[in-house]
């Protein structure tokens, strides 16, 4: 018997990370309606639903309601990165990108932690951080980027992951949770929305990483891509020591991260103040 959930002309199609070919692995009905195939790689592991034709619908609604975590979820990752880049020895004028940033509250807090963050969204309007986005300055090369609950979301991981490594970043830190065999009960699917569509093995972000001159460091659901080569931020012993047990979400690790961004944001008032300065001139010279 055939699935309900099931397009009997689905063919397997070739991994979108790295062309393998694929099996079946079960099936969903994608926003309510779309039979698709969640198919898994025989080469590199990871799991991805079929071709995604649905996502502009997916996003007719850019903010998903149900998405309650968002402000929790982002104080975490502040926390988290202030931390981890204080530890690498990142300073206040390195430039740094959120890529796929949405409304912009994570770069935001990250530059009242004292970062030179931009972001950057196709589809989000930059609500707290207009005047701090990516193509207001250009940005060609930056030392680190971030890009939480993205991967997940890319039609085409080779070709989008692609684009960000053109950025060249000695630090890439992202968030998504690993595949690993999970059945079609796991919630990160996400079937209802259709928005998580490719989902990676923790193999296949070893290869994606070694093929371009990276480590990857696995974390619980923070992880991230070091540059091999001719990177300062590597080297310093306090990354080298804390970097890991961090990204794994240690408790201990945690604490530290609490503290450091409690002690940081005690002079965020400096940051705010200074880019509303800059923000003014800006626009005062371009009405001029
Ligand atoms: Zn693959």
């Amino acid at each position: 018997m055939s699935s309900p959930d099931f397009n009997e002309e689905s063919k397997p199609p070739l991994c979108r990370l790295c062309e393998g070919e694929t099996a079946l692995a079960f099936t969903h009905r994608i926003l309510g309606k779309y039979p698709s195939g969640y198919w898994q790689c025989t080469v590199c592991g990871s799991l991805e639903t079929d071709a995604p034709f649905w996502l502009e619908e997916s996003y007719a609604d850019v903010h998903s309601a149900t998405d309650t975590g968002m402000a929790a979820r982002t104080v975490q990752m502040t926390q988290a990165v202030s931390l981890l880049l204080r530890m690498a020895g990142v300073g206040s004028k390195t430039l740094c990108l959120d890529w796929g940033g949405g409304n912009g509250l994570f770069c935001r807090m990250m530059r009242d932690q004292g970062y030179n963050f931009f972001n950057d969204d196709k589809y989000a309007k930059p609500f707290y951080c207009a005047g701090f986005t990516a193509d207001r300055i250009g940005i060609a090369k930056c030392d680190v980027v971030t890009s939480f609950e993205v991967f997940e979301h890319l039609s085409n991981p080779k070709a989008e992951l692609a684009n960000i490594l053109r950025f060249e970043p000695k630090l890439w830190i992202f968030s998504t949770q690993l595949y690993a065999g999970q059945g079609a009960d796991w919630n990160y699917l996400g079937p209802s929305l259709g928005r998580h569509v490719f989902f990676y093995s923790a193999e296949a972000l070893h290869a994606f990483a070694e093929a371009n001159g990276y480590r990857f460091i696995r974390g619980w659901n923070l992880h991230m891509f070091v540059k091999a080569q001719g990177n300062p931020y590597a080297q310093r012993p306090a990354f080298r020591f804390g970097a890991r047990r961090l990204l794994a979400g240690g408790k201990l690790a945690g604490l530290a991260a609490g503290m450091n961004f409690l002690a940081r944001q005690r002079n965020a008032y400096r940051y705010w103040q200074a880019d509303s300065d800059s923000v003014r001139q800006n626009q005062s010279a371009s009405h001029s």
